[in-house]
């Protein structure tokens, strides 16, 4: 099993505890992270372990009962919506004119490992398909 499957792993078993999480520490400024773009609901900021020559993170400020996807319900609709548009916005200002990824991790199977809702993107080299 990788680091990465066991980290995910293991980070399951307190999903859902309510229980910040080391985003909140970002929103609230208590540790530092590069961030790329902010408003009243979202926040980007790059991966402290990039994937890419560009990956970075776009949050929900408020989590709201959203610690993964699959916890989304009709009354996150509008803000789901408003994350992917910012993952656009801020790929294009980031310069990934020729492509990228958004990624969503889910759960112990899609090797979540920080239960706060999170989009990743990756871009500025070639993707494969399928993913590991
Ligand atoms: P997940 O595996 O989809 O839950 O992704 C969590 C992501 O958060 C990983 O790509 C980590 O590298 C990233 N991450 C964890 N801690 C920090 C941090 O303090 N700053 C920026 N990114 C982080």
């Amino acid at each position: 099993m990788s680091s990465e499957v066991e980290k995910a792993q293991a980070a399951a078993s307190g999903a859902d505890s309510g229980a910040p999480t080391i985003f909140d520490k970002i929103i609230s400024k208590e540790i530092p992270a590069q961030v790329i773009y902010e408003d009243d609901q979202a926040l980007a900021f790059r991966d402290i372990s990039p994937q890419g020559p560009v990956h970075f993170l776009v949050i929900p400020k408020v989590r709201n009962g959203l610690t993964g996807l699959s916890k989304a319900t009709e009354e996150h609709k509008p803000l789901l919506g408003h994350l992917l548009y910012v993952a656009a916005q801020v790929a294009k200002q980031e310069g990934l004119a020729k492509g990228y990824r958004v990624t969503i991790n889910d759960g112990p199977d899609g090797s979540q490992s920080v239960y706060h809702l999170h989009l990743h993107i990756i871009g500025g080299r070639q993707m494969t398909w399928p993913p590991g």
